[in-house]
């Protein structure tokens, strides 16, 4: 029985019908905008975690998140699902790659069965856990202290200021001043060893006023503990004294096997840790050695059990995600993967595919929202949604095999079809900018030179160290990171065109401007310019309706009274921005334009874009400048081969306008079209961090490194 989806009409969907096999790989194809995440986050996701959700107790119903029934008129047969995304692992510092994998628990249990001497249980191993944590940092491995370069300006005397944590004049300043220990107008940095440790760490004792105290045990006696501005402005963070970052009390770490302690075991990157467990040749590691391979397999080999899991990107935590449900015994369930590619290096792209057909064989429906053309080519079923963005959009195109798909005449069909070369023309560097003896993380002291004034790519397998040596470059970072702002916050208020629209409103209707915004005085009095009435009835799901009073426009009658060129405040929500642009013909909306996101409404809200979307919005402010350097993190990411060649112009554009551009990327469109390449290799982790290549992207296709087989592939097509 496949699942049944009739009548889709959530966002920008257009009545859409579908069906999806089951125990296949599906994957959704189309233009940023088109409605894939629609149908596939929207309505098939959202609609069986709320079914899943009605079946539970009222009790934990009313702990779970609440979801609302999707708009479709029919949706049957689906089955429970499970959406595996890119969102980052939260989880603090006490959550590390060990601990979400569940491999330290095993570990654990291997310590406390065969770990000499015994710590006792495997409770005595966990750093979560009181038996286990170092008792001075709690086991997170770190401690904050004074930093002295802050607290101490060594130019100056202790009268001029120099014990910048206690004030001159204050009552701890005075206990120094008048100790008669210090010559008080000699800057401290004069101050001959006898006298600087005095002045730091002398001990107590007793002083006409008080009690002398080194200026750091005073501090941290003081202070250290203490949540205030003024302290965070004197401490850094360093490794915890006690136990030097391996989180474990004396007991844990003590404890050995083969030599090696739990921090060793958790410190090494796991293809070398899988190595050494299997030497143990000890059934209890068995379970471990399996996730390490699953790991590995998967091409995060170069990674820590002791990795906090809060700094892997987007792609290594959803990879890491799909390990452990890897190993679940349930089957019968859909998977649902965005854009699981992110990040991957098309040398890796096949082992995914591979993990993807595995959860498929297991007995699962697997939904995949992708581009790379390899995994497009592994699906049982393809689905092209299109044929543009928002409102241009929001049909099925093509629905059927991947050989139909290649040779329909779908934008996405043309693309798989289509070959490009090298760009002919490259530009001249205008200058370098060196980048010497570069060595954190897995960098092996790393000279080298990225040119000015072009646009570079820097390739490598993931985990060779691009996003490392980029924090050398010193450049503006381009993510798809959220932006800040209200969730009222729209790209046209970010942008700052409402105000004009509103000034134009207001002076057209001699009225004042706030009458149009409905966060202010134009707000509908019955559902407070939201637009919906959300009734929440504790028992149920949560139901939204548009609002009778304003009809979802969300502004007062009075509002809605007045128009320019015939069009209401609310019509003017509901333009695109490039329809908006013809009518007012601002800068601002322009620029949406330019940035290929003038499909969007005025109305939509900041909080419901794209990560792609998002990383082009924030580069709306700075079309018109120059002299920059751009560091761009993977901004293919999310987008169509169609949406590439935009994001390129966009690239092009910024270049020609005299600024440096340098993107992390694996998609080899943007390597053919830069002027630069740096390769980085040639494997990952400690097995990476080198320099394989620098040059041109032509002479990078007769070089030997993964970057440069598969860019020779991609030309010809293959
Ligand atoms: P895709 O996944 O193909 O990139 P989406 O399904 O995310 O496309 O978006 C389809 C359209 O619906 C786009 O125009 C998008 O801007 C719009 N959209 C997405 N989410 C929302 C939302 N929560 N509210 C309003 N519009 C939305
Ligand atoms: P790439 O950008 O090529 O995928 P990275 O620069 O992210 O590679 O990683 C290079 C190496 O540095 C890897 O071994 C990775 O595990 C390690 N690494 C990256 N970020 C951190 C971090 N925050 N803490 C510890 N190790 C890190
Ligand atoms: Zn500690
Ligand atoms: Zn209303």
């Amino acid at each position: 029985m496949d699942i049944l989806l009739a009548g889709l009409r959530q966002n920008n969907l257009k009545n859409v019908s579908l069906r999806l096999p089951k125990e296949r790989l599906t994957v959704f194809t189309g233009v940023s905008g088109s409605g894939k995440s629609s149908v596939v986050f929207g309505t098939v996701a959202t609609e069986s975690q709320r079914q899943m959700n009605a079946t539970y107790s009222a009790f934990i119903r009313n702990r779970l998140p609440k979801f609302e029934r999707p708009l479709a008129e029919r949706l049957a047969h689906l089955t429970p699902a499970v959406v595996i995304d890119q969102k980052r692992v939260g989880g603090g510092a006490r959550s590390t790659v060990g601990t979400m994998t569940e491999i330290h628990p095993i570990l654990r249990v291997l310590f406390s069965r065969y770990g000499t001497p015994s710590a006792g249980p495997a409770t005595a191993y966990s750093f979560n856990d009181p038996q286990g944590m170092c008792p001075e940092c709690h086991g997170l491995g770190r401690a904050v202290r004074l930093d002295l370069d802050l607290a101490i300006d060594r130019t100056l005397s202790i009268n001029e200021g120099a014990i910048r944590v206690f004030p001159v004049g204050s009552y701890a300043w005075r206990l120094y001043a008048d100790s008669g220990l210090f010559d008080l107008d000699k800057p401290v940095g004069e101050f001959t060893e006898r006298e600087w440790r005095l002045l730091l760490h002398g001990e107590k004792f007793k002083l006409e006023r008080g009690t002398y105290e080194g200026v750091v045990d005073r501090f941290n006696r003081l202070h250290l503990k203490r949540d205030t501005e003024a302290t965070r402005r004197m401490i850094t963070e360093g490794p915890c004294p006690a136990c030097a970052g391996a989180r474990l009390n004396a007991a844990a770490l003590a404890s050995r096997i083969d030599g090696l302690n739990l921090a060793d075991y958790s410190a090494m990157e796991i293809s070398d840790l899988a190595e050494t467990l299997r030497g143990l040749g000890n059934g209890v590691a068995e379970p471990a050695i399996e996730a390490l391979n699953r790991i590995e397999a998967i091409g995060l080999g170069y990674l820590s059990l002791d990795r906090e899991t809060s700094s892997l990107s987007g792609g290594e935590a959803q990879r890491l995600k799909t390990v452990r449900h890897l190993g679940s015994s349930l089957s019968g369930l859909t998977y649902i993967f965005d854009e699981p590619s992110a990040g991957l290096h098309p040398r890796d792209v096949h082992m995914l595919g591979e993990l993807l057909l595995e959860l498929r064989d297991a007995g699962n429906t697997v939904i995949v929202v992708e581009h790379d053309r390899d995994i497009i080519a592994m699906a049982d079923h393809v689905v092209d949604m299109g044929p543009g963005a928002g409102a241009s959009g929001g049909e099925v195109v093509f629905e059927g095999t991947v050989a139909g798909l290649s040779r329909s005449r779908t934008l996405t069909g043309r693309m798989l079809r289509r070959i490009t070369g090298l760009k002919p023309e490259l530009r001249e560097p205008k200058g370098w900018l060196p980048i010497e003896g570069a060595s954190l993380h897995n960098l092996k002291k790393v000279s080298v030179r990225v040119p000015l004034g072009v646009l570079t790519a820097v390739t490598g397998v993931a985990g060779s160290g691009k996003s490392t040596l980029m924090t050398y470059a010193e450049g503006i970072a381009i993510d798809q990171s959220a932006i800040g702002g209200s969730i009222r916050s729209t790209p046209a208020t970010y942008l700052g065109v409402m105000d004009r629209i509103r000034r134009l409103f207001a002076e057209t209707n001699g009225v004042d401007a706030s009458l149009f915004s409905f966060n202010a005085a134009g707000a509908c009095p019955a559902c407070g310019g939201r637009g919906t009435i959300t009734m929440d009835l504790a028992f149920m799901d949560p139901v939204t309706t548009v609002c009778d009073t304003c009809e979802g426009r969300r502004y007062s009658s009075e509002a809605l009274s007045h128009r320019y060129e015939g069009r209401t405040i609310a019509d003017v929500l509901a333009m695109t921005a490039d329809e908006a642009h013809e009518l007012f013909g601002l800068e601002g909306l322009a620029t949406l334009g330019e940035l290929g996101l003038g499909y969007l409404t005025l109305g939509q809200p900041l909080t419901t874009l794209s990560g792609g979307e998002r990383q082009r919005l924030k580069l709306a402010h700075r079309l018109r400048e120059s002299g920059n350097v751009y560091v761009f993190d993977e901004p293919t990411t999310g987008l169509h081969m169609a949406d590439v060649d935009t994001m390129m112009a966009l690239l092009d554009r910024l270049v020609d306008t005299g600024n440096t551009v340098i993107v992390v990327e694996h998609e080899l469109e943007v390597v053919k079209r830069a002027d630069w390449v740096i390769d980085m290799g040639p494997e990952a982790g400690r097995h990476g961090g080198e320099v394989v290549f620098e040059g041109t992207p032509a002479q990078l296709v007769h070089a030997s490194t993964h970057t440069a087989k598969h860019l020779a592939r991609s030309l010809e097509g293959r």
